[in-house]
């Protein structure tokens, strides 16, 4: 059996190692310590922004402070962007409150602007205003920010930005991730950096992420004993996973580039071919990490269909995996409203994630493009 090359995987620097040496060698083994501020701070650093970052157990932690945060409690109505992953959605379960699903549009595949405040009118009508709304920047390629921006402050409500896939992507040259009222970054293990498993959200404001915090470590009041006038969470990120993060900081540019390489080694591939169309960038206002390479293939024009290219790679033990299926097909929503057309399903419909890893080796690339070249 020939060995899997997986969509993505860890991809360690080095210097992770190190860091967590000096966690154990000082014994802060606990979920605080200078790991998890140098991690925040480098974080900071490199999102180049005022924001105040605050580490925390995962990305789905950090979308779920940020509803708690922007005042979602139980009965309230959250906007949400329909294809993602079923993390963007699930905290607004958490909170009691109803989820209502938006489209994509054909350029970035994310939240489509025109439905957004379709849906803002149609709900203010129907007499409840939504608390929030959840944008995600699918596969590292910015949303829409400018034109999302523009109707969150004409109608009052918080941003929250699942950044989660997009760390190192930006929009008109600033992060994804430093737009929002709120983000998410997720360094699950198949993320562009990985701490095993982790998150972080960034805040507006000091006074936010204090509060984040507060919240992620059990919502302790001031007092020598234990105090609580809240519900706390146990969301903050451990000194030792935070060592990681240190670690993979350092090799943060370097996965871009090489993730980035990968978008570009597949439209070489496909570049004579009609019916497969490489997702890229609309104009040179987005910038992606391209964390994960998709391609979507017209099927009334194409000599195989999405599934039998899947099965294909499938055959080579190469992975691959249709795009998100929209949250507003899944069961577990089913009963939710959705505002848009059939864009994000014909995606699903039609739409295929690559490997895309950036520690994919020239021979396993050879394996990738010669398969793919013997089905087409
Ligand atoms: C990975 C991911 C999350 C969740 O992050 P975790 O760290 O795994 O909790 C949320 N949203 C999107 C779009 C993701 O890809």
């Amino acid at each position: 059996m020939k060995s899997k090359i997986w969509l993505s995987s860890p991809h360690m620097g080095g210097n992770e190692l190190k860091y967590i040496k000096e966690a154990f060698d000082s014994n802060w083994i606990a979920p605080l310590g200078p790991n998890v501020a140098g991690f925040e701070e480098d974080l900071k650093v490199f999102l180049k922004t005022e924001k105040e970052v605050g580490a925390l157990s995962s990305g789905t932690s950090a979308i779920h402070l940020g509803l708690i945060l922007s005042g979602v409690v139980a009965g309230d109505e959250v906007i949400c962007q329909s294809m993602t992953f079923s993390a963007s959605a699930n905290p607004i379960a958490y909170q009691g409150a109803i989820p209502v699903f938006i489209d994509s549009e054909e350029d970035t595949w994310n939240m489509c602007p025109l439905q957004l405040e379709k849906a803002i009118k149609d709900r203010i009508l129907k007499g409840i205003k939504p608390k929030a709304i959840i944008l995600v920047h699918l596969y590292g390629m910015p949303a829409k920010i400018d034109e999302i921006i523009t109707i969150a402050n004409k109608y009052d409500i918080s941003l929250i930005e699942d950044a989660a896939e997009a760390l190192g992507s930006t929009y008109k040259g600033q992060s994804c991730g430093t737009f929002g009222e709120f983000a998410a970054l997720s360094f699950n293990g198949n993320k562009i950096i990985t701490t095993s498993g982790g998150g972080a959200i960034v805040c507006n404001t000091k006074k936010s992420k204090e509060k984040a915090i507060f919240l992620a470590t059990q919502a302790r009041d001031e007092a020598p004993h234990y105090q609580h006038s809240e519900i706390g969470y146990n969301y903050r990120m451990s000194n030792i996973v935070a060592g990681i993060g240190r670690g993979q900081m350092e090799v943060l540019e370097d996965h871009i580039s090489l993730r980035r390489d990968m978008n570009q080694f597949y439209k070489k591939i496909f570049k004579d071919i009609d019916s497969v169309t490489v997702f890229e960038e609309p104009n040179e206002d987005y910038f992606s990490n391209h964390w994960l390479s998709c391609i979507t293939i017209d099927e009334s024009k194409a000599p195989f269909s999405r599934e039998e290219l899947r099965l294909a790679l499938l055959d080579e033990n190469i992975e691959s995996r249709p795009l998100w299926k929209p949250m507003h097909l899944q069961p577990v929503f089913k009963d939710s409203d959705f505002y848009g057309t059939n864009i994000c399903e014909n995606l699903f419909n039609t739409g295929l994630c690559l490997p895309s890893g950036s520690n994919l080796s020239e021979l396993d690339k050879k394996r990738i493009e010669d398969t793919i070249k013997k089905i087409l």
